[in-house]
């Protein structure tokens, strides 16, 4: 795929710098941003970081969003926010939650955000669920399929405290991608690796990095692409993920 990413409004400090609560909603979406486009890479997707880190206002920062955002022929437009309004400061046990917007809830985005929002809130994060939005000037003027995520709200307590930007983006990528990054856990993969006769890790164990060539839902088809790598030479094992 290929998708443009970025993160809501300008840098904290500048003008239009997004909501404020118990976290900042233009640091959070940064740094859930960054995550969601390292993920996205390391899969293989193209994607291009169309974030404004220097607008005037809040109008500029926008149409410097958009304009990088349609530079680029994608699939999908992906803005990542955070959520203001719920005014849960003491923390009421429940989470105020995750929506995301689209331009029309029978458009072409819609499959994708669904499943970011049922990916965020299996996190714990209450489903808004999908909702349209017309008058977004993000929503309005890209000219892919587009998606805004708010997060989860950064005035509510509860939803702060479930709050982890790793786990946020790993489920944005999952929701877009029916891909989980994280491979299962070290024990499975290692005992694959054994019966194959292939190395298994050296140096420090948490730290393996696998070139991926394929991956296939039927295994036989794993299997043939293995033959392939092994008449070229290569040790290529299977990993069920
Ligand atoms: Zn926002």
């Amino acid at each position: 795929m290929r998708i443009n990413v970025h993160a809501g409004h300008n840098p904290d400090g500048k003008p239009a710098c997004g909501a404020i609560g118990f976290i900042q909603e233009s640091t959070e979406a940064r740094k859930v941003k960054d995550e969601v486009i390292r993920e996205l890479r390391q899969m293989g997707h193209t994607v291009y970081d169309c974030t404004c880190e220097n607008g005037s206002s809040q109008a500029d920062v926008l149409s410097k969003i958009v304009a990088a955002c349609n530079a680029h022929t994608v699939d999908l437009d992906v803005s990542i926010h955070f959520n203001a309004g719920a005014g849960d400061l003491a923390g009421n046990g429940r989470t105020t939650g995750t929506e995301v917007l689209v331009y029309n809830t029978a458009g072409a985005a819609k499959p994708a955000a669904e499943r970011v929002c049922a990916s965020i809130s299996s996190l714990g994060f209450k489903n808004r669920g999908i909702k349209a939005n017309t008058s977004l000037y993000f929503l309005r003027r890209t000219k892919a399929p587009a998606m805004l995520i708010e997060c989860c709200f950064v005035d509510d307590k509860d939803d702060v405290q479930l709050y982890d930007a790793q786990k946020m983006a790993e489920a944005i990528v999952y929701g877009i991608t029916g891909m989980k990054v994280s491979w299962p856990a070290e024990e499975t993969q290692d005992k694959e690796a054994a019966t194959s006769g292939a190395e298994t890790a050296t140096g420090d164990k948490k730290e393996i990095y696998r070139v991926q060539v394929g991956a296939y839902s039927v295994r036989s088809n794993a299997a043939a692409m293995q033959k392939r790598l092994q008449a070229g030479g290569f040790d290529a094992i299977i990993v069920k993920a």
